[in-house]
């Protein structure tokens, strides 16, 4: 192996030749971001069928193994990965984004193959005309292949658990070049592994998922979602954090929130609420909707009814790599005062959101 990591590479093979775009194509600058970050890569290899990306893997393979292991090497489904991690440096990115075909294949149990390089807020409009549902985010441009691999926590989270919860198979080019097929029988590890492992283990192609058919009471009409917007402020999170989980706790299953928390000066944090009911609004939902309210200073609220791929249509927006992020995760069971405390001197500390 040679170690100088700018020694030349080994020759493209003929069949990458169509989809490669390096520093001197027309392409370059647009395939160069994610949606958080630029990178200046020396190679994109923009595959448009399955063999593309095993020959893409494997022409990797043979890069590292006569150049250098350390030459970056990056996945990117739809570029919305919080790790930053679909774009580098110095080295490849393998962007399947024109993988994307969406098919029902059962519409009675619910099956439909995905290609990884699609977009949810595409997947949720194929899936419209049979009222099926895959709970994924809450943005329509984030890709299948992050999301799927990652976790996926969706805007029926509470009713249907996470987006992998729903995965029947994936096909995927491991890092030897070679096509796996798994589920819980063929590859069982493998298959554990992907559902949370992200590229760990090489990249998914397809996905075969279970979506739910979600349809009104008495009617076979797709579930319409009534969305509560919010925005307010408080003076004392812990307070206010406690006060909502004790509401979501208490609320029926339908019911999704998500909170994005803002320091607006030292002693005043600003909250956007949204608050998802799964159905039609009924007692239920006015009485909880109506509650949300008293949980803070309210500055401006909004109630929408909408269909599950309206509420998440894709805007297609092209990369620009407009704001690098630094995120943590954490997970709660449950919050208490001194956790409230802790988030409470973070927002105090520095401008975060
Ligand atoms: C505006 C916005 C809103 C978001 N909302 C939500 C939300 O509501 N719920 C939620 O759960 N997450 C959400 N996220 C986080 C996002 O879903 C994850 O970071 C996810 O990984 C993005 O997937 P992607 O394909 O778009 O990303 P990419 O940047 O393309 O990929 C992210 C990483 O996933 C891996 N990867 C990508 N494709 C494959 C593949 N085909 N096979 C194997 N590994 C692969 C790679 O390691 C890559 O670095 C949001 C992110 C943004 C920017």
């Amino acid at each position: 192996m040679n170690n100088d990591v700018n020694a030349t590479w080994p020759k493209l093979p003929v069949a990458l030749k169509k989809i490669a775009i390096d520093p001197t194509s027309d392409d370059y600058e647009l395939m160069c971001s994610n949606y958080f970050v630029t990178g200046r890569p020396k190679l994109i290899l923009r595959a448009t069928t399955e063999r593309d990306v095993i020959a893409s893997i494997q022409y990797v393979k043979k890069i590292r193994e006569s150049v250098s292991h350390s030459i970056p090497f990056s996945f990117r489904s739809g570029g919305h990965g919080i790790s930053m991690a679909s774009v580098n440096d110095g080295g490849i990115i393998l962007d399947i984004s024109q993988l994307n075909s969406v098919t029902v294949t059962d519409a009675e149990q619910g099956l439909v193959q995905v290609q990884a390089g699609a977009v949810w807020g595409d997947v949720a409009e194929a899936l419209r005309p049979f009222n099926l549902i895959i709970s994924s985010g809450d943005f329509g441009d984030t890709g299948v292949g992050g999301l799927a691999t990652g976790g996926g926590i969706g805007l029926l989270v509470r009713r249907l658990g996470l987006t992998i919860d729903h995965i029947v198979s994936a096909r995927l080019v491991t890092a030897d070049g070679e096509i796996r097929v798994t589920d819980h029988q063929k590859y069982p590890d493998l298959f554990w592994g992907i559902r949370g492992g992200n590229s760990q283990l090489g990249m998914v192609t397809a996905f075969t998922f279970k979506a739910s058919k979600l349809v009104e009471e008495k009617s076979d009409i797709s579930l319409p979602f009534t969305v509560q917007t919010i925005e307010s402020q408080t003076s004392n999170l812990t307070k206010f954090i406690q006060q909502w989980q004790s509401w979501i706790t208490h609320a029926s299953s339908k019911m999704s929130s998500n909170l994005m928390l803002t320091a607006e000066n030292r002693n005043t944090v600003h909250i956007n609420a949204s608050n998802f009911w799964a159905g039609s609004i009924n007692s239920d939902a006015k009485a909880l909707f109506k509650s949300a309210l008293s949980l803070s200073e309210v500055n401006k609220h909004q109630l929408e009814t909408k269909s599950y791929a309206e509420l998440v249509k894709a805007p297609h927006i092209p990369h620009s790599g407009q704001q690098p992020v630094f995120v943590k995760n954490i997970l709660l069971d449950a919050m208490n005062p001194n956790i409230g405390d802790i988030i409470t001197s973070i927002f105090k500390a520095s401008a975060t959101m």
